[in-house]
């Protein structure tokens, strides 16, 4: 299920991934999806199959899923990636669409760097949220930036995330 925001009244729509990829097969580029609250027309760009792959991957974040929400994917750049639990009225990076009320907008950030070898490196800092950022149950203290590798397990309010340094969809 493919999750989008309603523009004019935020109401959540899930699109079943099978019509998705009808869309895709018709090779549409646009097409309109109505909000079932608002009846609201909403436009749909399709992005074409070969923007993802010329888009450096640098590893991925899961989000587990819990009582406050799915579970759910995302793309990491090079760079700081700011994530916090989505709000339609806050700019993240990395949205997480969750009820879990002690995880903060701006939550913690993830920061990749690319070394003169080519090889990543992943680090992590909580930003500034109330209830703190844990790595493997250890809280991070103010400012600082804790490396994390693939596999490591990070939580932010009472939502577990964990850090994949393969690329997205390559499993
Ligand atoms: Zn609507």
């Amino acid at each position: 299920m493919k999750r989008i925001f309603c523009p004019k009244c935020d109401y959540e729509i899930g699109i079943p991934l099978e019509r998705v990829r009808q869309w895709k097969q018709e090779k549409l580029q646009t097409t309109a999806v109505v909000c079932n609250n608002c009846t609201y027309q909403i436009k749909l760009r399709l992005t074409p199959p070969q923007k993802k792959v010329e888009a450096k991957q640098c590893g991925y974040i899961v989000v587990l899923e819990n009582v406050f929400g799915e579970r759910q994917e995302f793309p990491l750049v090079i760079g700081e990636n700011r994530l916090g639990r989505r709000n339609k009225d806050t700019v993240t990076d990395i949205p997480i669409i969750t009820g879990d009320p002690s995880m903060d907008r701006h939550h913690a950030i993830i920061k990749v760097k690319q070394m003169k070898s080519g090889k990543l490196k992943f680090y992590i800092a909580d930003d500034e949220s109330r209830v703190g950022t844990f790595v493997l149950g250890d809280i991070l203290a103010p400012k600082e930036w804790r490396e994390i590798e693939d596999g490591t397990i990070i939580t932010l309010g009472a939502t577990s995330i964990i850090l994949s340094t393969s690329e997205l969809g390559a499993k």
